[in-house]
């Protein structure tokens, strides 16, 4: 597998979880060891959350990165802000190159609003889940990461049909993000079928923590990190 040829060893993994189709995911990850989420099968969108460790009203905030980076279309080098404007994450690498933060989670209201189905929970619902244990809740979740999902904005500003076109994550596409400060981060495998957020078909996905000496996280195919701005 493509990870085996990975510069980080087995040897380092704190955590390694297969997640379900559907399923949700919390980990606390320390500062200068890195998530790794690995779509196992392509084309499935994985919705993301993350918080400071130590102080959870500071969390993710898509403006600001979405500023800093200069681009909707998130990828390697770029930084996940705060609210405070601080570092969480840097994606350090990634073999995607698609990742959105701007059509937010699917949820059940959401599914009834957008495609008249009823009873069918999304990704806030599992996020709920995923936060309970750490203490948050609804007022918690902001607008997120959606890892391997594409949404296009075209020309006069117009969105895709249902938002979501079908992304290009092949299988195996991974990204690594490194915390920069210890982070709580939270994950909704989405089980969306109405869209093309997970491709129609949920697949499971693997998510790892991974230690290693500072440097170490990236691949020897891949140059290093660029900083704040690619
Ligand atoms: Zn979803």
């Amino acid at each position: 597998m493509s990870e085996d040829r990975d510069a980080v060893g087995t040897e380092s993994l704190l955590r390694d979880d297969l997640v379900a189709p559907g399923a949700p995911w919390s980990g606390i990850v320390r500062r200068g060891e890195v998530l790794r989420i690995i779509d196992l099968e392509g084309r499935q969108g994985v919705d993301f959350l993350c918080y400071n460790a130590a102080d959870t009203a500071e969390r993710y905030h898509a403006p600001n990165t979405v500023k800093k980076s200069g681009t909707l279309r998130l990828t390697r080098g770029h930084v996940l802000y705060s609210d405070r404007a601080r570092p969480l994450f840097t994606i350090i690498a990634d073999t995607c190159g698609f990742h959105d933060t701007i059509a937010g989670c699917c949820s059940e209201p959401s599914n009834a609003m957008l495609y008249g189905v009823t009873g069918m929970p999304g990704c806030r619902e599992n996020f709920l889940k995923a936060l309970a244990p750490h203490g948050l809740g609804w007022r918690d979740i902001v607008s997120n990461v959606n890892f391997f999902c594409h949404v296009p904005v075209r020309e006069e500003f117009l969105l895709a049909e249902r938002t979501f076109v079908d992304s290009p994550s092949a299988p195996g596409d991974r990204v690594d993000l490194r915390a920069e400060r210890d982070v709580l981060a939270v994950i909704s495998n989405c089980p969306q079928v109405n869209n093309n957020a997970a491709g129609g078909r949920p697949t499971p996905i693997r998510v790892r923590i991974i230690a290693c000496r500072q440097g170490a996280a990236w691949h020897h195919d891949e140059p290093e990190p660029l900083g704040n701005q690619p």
